[in-house]
């Protein structure tokens, strides 16, 4: 099977390119999909970073196309030959977006679909778009479904909802084969230094301080990137077309929580914590409920959130070198 990875670069992508070629974070075992060929298609953004497909960059079965997903006549050739596509590729921080909308706009909304247009030109066999929880806005208690009306609150998360509405509309309108999957909130290696996870740690690892929104009670469901990509390879192989897919880990924390459980791991206390003013619009609570991906395509969580921001926080510790120039160029 010949995958086409947009956005491979990236956090979440690379280790879906990484795990598809045999080097995942941790051991993936039998994976669902085979990908005798993998194409990356990345604008190579801030957050986009070569270096981490480093582990299969030499192999023979990874070609990497620099490029954006709103150049159409690119996306036409290079989409041409593929059996699948797997769509990351996207602007992917909310606060980013609140700043400037309007990359948000065209890369989320635009790029898909201009790969969305492509995807029916040549005739791709499955065309699997990733998504966020983050489109349905926020809930006091109980946890989404799949059919829960989408009601986004942050510029990225509309961006992202438009673009979920319209692989699902290509789907009804055209017949092609679509599937949506939306995620909780990941962390792990390879994380650009600027999301809540490896800012924090990579602060603290520096000796420095780090900000705390508002009352610190958000509260979001975290599952280790290479869970996600187990949950999206499922959906890429066995997910019924034209349906939407949860990947959650089960494993709520306010803000105040994670913060609690990164200081411990990284041997820090309270004091470096510095009270911030909340985000505008923050949402207060995402919750997914999984039992569509658990029941119909045998979805479990693999990685113990402890163990997962324990073999995190030391990835940061060894890796220096991988955000150290990312976070000097921040500055
Ligand atoms: P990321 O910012 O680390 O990676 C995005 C990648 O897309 C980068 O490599 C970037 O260079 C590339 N890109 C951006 N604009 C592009 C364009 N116009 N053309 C081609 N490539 C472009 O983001 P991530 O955290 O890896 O997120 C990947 C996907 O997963 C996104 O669609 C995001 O909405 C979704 N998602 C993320 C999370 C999370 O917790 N990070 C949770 C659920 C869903």
């Amino acid at each position: 099977m010949r995958v086409l990875v947009t956005g491979g670069a990236g956090f979440i992508g690379s280790e879906y390119v990484r795990m598809l070629l045999g080097q995942p974070v941790y051991p993936a075992g039998p994976l669902p999909v085979d990908a005798a060929a993998v194409t990356v298609l990345d604008k190579l953004t801030y957050s986009g970073n070569l270096q981490n497909l480093a582990p299969v960059r030499k192999g023979p079965r990874l070609r990497i196309v620099h490029g954006d997903i709103c150049d159409t006549s690119l996306v036409d050739q290079v989409v041409a030959g593929h059996d699948v596509i797997v769509h990351f590729a996207a602007e992917s921080h909310v606060d980013r977006s609140i700043a400037n909308a309007a990359a948000f706009v065209t890369t989320n909304v635009l790029g898909t679909q201009t790969l969305l247009d492509a995807a029916l030109r040549h005739g791709t066999r499955r065309f699997v778009h990733v998504s966020t929880d983050e489109v349905y806005g926020s809930i006091d208690s109980g946890s989404w479904t799949e059919d829960w009306p989408l009601a986004p609150n942050s510029p990225y998360s509309a961006s992202k909802a438009g673009s979920d509405l319209l692989a699902l509309a290509y789907h009804r309108t055209h017949g092609l084969d679509v599937v949506v999957t939306r995620c909780s909130n990941n962390y792990g290696p390879y994380q650009y230094p600027e999301k809540v996870v490896p800012l924090f740690v990579t602060n603290l690892l520096d000796g420095g301080t780090v900000p705390l929104y508002g009352d610190g009670g958000n509260v979001r469901d975290w599952l280790h990137v290479h869970d996600h990509c187990r949950g999206i390879a499922l959906v890429q192989e066995k997910g019924r077309a034209g349906e939407v897919y949860h990947i959650g880990g089960g494993t709520e924390l306010t803000n105040r929580d994670l913060t609690a459980r990164l200081l411990a791991a990284c041997g820090a206390g309270w004091d470096r914590v510095v009270p911030v003013t909340d985000r505008k619009g923050h949402d207060r609570r995402y919750s997914l409920n999984i039992d569509k991906i658990r029941q119909e395509l045998g979805f479990a969580p693999t990685v113990e959130l402890d163990r997962g921001l324990a073999d995190t926080v030391a990835w940061y510790r060894d890796n220096r070198a991988w955000w150290g120039p990312l976070k000097k160029a921040r500055q």
